[in-house]
């Protein structure tokens, strides 16, 4: 079932559901994308119709923050939990190892992918890594590695390019990609490779990882105005 969070479809699954529905994608063959919505994507996509566009054609949108699921509760369609990016990439990376995908990981400043990679090798050591790159690029270069990337034959395609350029990277080379499954992944290679750090339990909990993730980086200040915004936009949509 997908609820409706201003304008934005999310997909009402809990972790364990998306994984499986990740896993029915890759039985069946791509390209899916597999975005994960926050308040700060979802107000994004209010201005950005490029990104609407691609949010609504993805086959799978988690909510990822917990403002995306206050608001799915509070406009009437609760959705069942938050589902985090990277608790689904790590969920995903633990599946893949235990069945053979085949995961390759882009983005991140250079170095990051590979540690992310070498991270997760070292946590499920049956893991299959198809590849790593760095996600600074000139444009011109987008092509090769999309080859590159494709003649690696990943499963699974984890990009950490930021929102909303790994979106639209994803979905502008989704035909020469040929991956079952592509999946923004945003600063999760930076927490894997140990360089960022994620909230303590009690604060993802308590809905205020965004709260540490503006101590940990005091320049988001200007990004995260986009939070107390969507909470207005989300009372306003409530009254009509
Ligand atoms: N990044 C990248 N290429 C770019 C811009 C950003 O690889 O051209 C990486 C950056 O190094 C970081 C991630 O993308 O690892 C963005 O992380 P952030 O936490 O900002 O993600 P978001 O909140 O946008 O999902």
């Amino acid at each position: 079932m997908r609820v409706d969070v201003l304008g934005v479809s999310i997909d009402a699954v809990t972790l364990p559901e998306a994984v499986r529905t990740v896993e029915g994608f890759i039985a069946e063959g791509g390209p899916h994308l597999v975005a994960t919505a926050n308040a700060e994507m979802v107000m994004a996509a209010g201005r950005d119709r490029e990104l609407a566009r691609i949010l609504a054609g993805a086959a799978l949108v988690v909510p990822d923050g917990a403002g995306v699921v206050w608001a799915a509760r509070h406009l009437g369609h609760p959705v069942p939990e938050r589902v985090a990016g990277f608790d689904l990439a790590q969920a995903l990376l633990a599946r893949a190892a235990e069945v053979g995908w085949r995961v390759f990981f882009f983005g991140g400043l250079p170095g990051i992918a590979a540690k992310a990679s070498e991270a997760a090798t070292a946590k499920w050591p049956g893991l299959v890594v198809a590849g790593v790159r760095d996600g600074y690029f000139a444009a011109e270069e987008s092509a090769d590695i999309a080859a590159a990337i494709r003649d690696s034959r990943p499963h699974i395609l984890l990009a950490a390019l930021g929102v909303p350029k790994q979106e639209k990277w994803l979905a502008c080379h989704e035909t020469a990609l040929s991956v079952p499954v592509a999946m923004g992944v945003g600063g999760t290679f930076d927490v894997m490779a140990g360089v960022m750090r994620r909230a303590p339990l009690w604060m993802q909990r308590s809905g205020l990882e965004w709260l540490y993730r503006l101590g940990c980086e005091p320049s988001r200040i200007g990004r995260m105005m986009a939070l107390p915004r969507f909470v207005l936009r989300v009372l306003a949509a409530k009254k009509h």
